[in-house]
């Protein structure tokens, strides 16, 4: 395996690729960025990821350098000659190297790499423990369908939730769940698949997406609305999704056991019939 980056262009050992400290990224978190995973060394819906970064780029009043086509056959590219085969790739897109000033750059070229990093194989579905959750305020911004790298409110969450002894933090936004500092949440209510609408609090997943298009073909009804801390608590299954992780059964919300204290059979059967598709796609 090689520790390779593709860097505006460039392929190179990622010890040797340079960020100038004034990359508006660094100074500003002024970038997006996605997260696909690899299977064998081949990207899983990369489509769909390319899709949220072009979306992401806009939403920030930005353009992608590189149109869908070439972008892809460059990822293909790093990920075939890093050797990287269950793993990930990062991306990274930045306004570029201008100097510090919070007004928009006139004609700085934009800072895109991509790298691919290996991973441990997923957990299977319904294996190992559940997730612990630890419910935080969401003081986040409204513009939560952007994959900003600005992540600081996440990444506090996320420490605060870990520091307690728990695997992940889950935003409450008025009383209502939105989703978690690194994947979105799903509750099994009345046997029903419940989950907050994408946009101005939750990110729209991809493997949320996916989700959702399994439970079609598995004829479980999906009810996407905001659903309260109380609901939450009493759910007969509760899980979260993220690129990295595919489906994980959550056991705890603070100190509460959720349903059964094991994997409940809808998200079993959810994520088996992802772990489907990941196969069929990747194979
Ligand atoms: N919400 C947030 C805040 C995230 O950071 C992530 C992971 N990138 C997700 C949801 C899950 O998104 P995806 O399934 O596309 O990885």
């Amino acid at each position: 395996m090689l520790d390779l980056i593709w860097i505006n262009g460039e392929i190179l050992h990622l010890s040797d690729a340079r960020i100038s400290v004034e990359d508006r990224g660094y100074q500003f978190a002024d970038g997006v960025y996605e997260v696909i995973r690899l299977y064998g060394g081949k990207p899983f819906t990369l489509e769909p990821h390319l899709d949220r970064l072009i979306q992401s780029a806009r939403g920030i009043e930005m353009n992608v350098p590189l149109e869908k086509p070439a972008l892809t056959s460059e990822i293909r590219k790093i990920v075939a000659k890093s050797g990287v085969a269950d793993g990930f790739v990062y991306l990274q897109l930045t306004r570029g190297v201008a100097p510090r000033n919070h007004v928009f750059p006139d004609n700085a070229k934009p800072t895109l790499l991509f790298y691919a990093r290996p991973l441990p194989p997923p957990q299977l579905p319904g294996v190992g423990e559940g997730v612990k959750l630890m419910a935080v305020e969401d003081e986040r911004w409204k513009r939560c369908w952007i994959k900003s790298i600005a992540l600081l409110p996440n990444v506090l969450a996320k420490n605060k939730a870990v520091a307690a002894g728990a695997d992940e933090a889950v935003f409450i936004d008025g009383g209502v769940v939105t989703e978690c500092s690194a994947s979105n949440i799903f509750a099994v209510i009345g046997g029903k698949v419940v989950t907050h609408p994408v946009g101005s609090k939750v990110l729209p997943g991809i493997t949320r997406a996916v989700l959702l298009d399994c439970a079609a073909t598995l004829g479980i009804e999906v009810d996407e609305r905001g659903f309260v801390e109380e609901e939450a608590i009493r759910a007969s299954e509760l899980f979260i999704t993220s690129t990295t992780r595919e489906v994980s059964w959550v056991a705890r919300w603070n100190d509460r056991y959720i349903g059964q204290a094991r994997c409940g059979p809808v998200t079993l059967s959810l994520h088996k019939e992802l772990r489907r598709r990941v196969t069929a796609e990747t194979k």
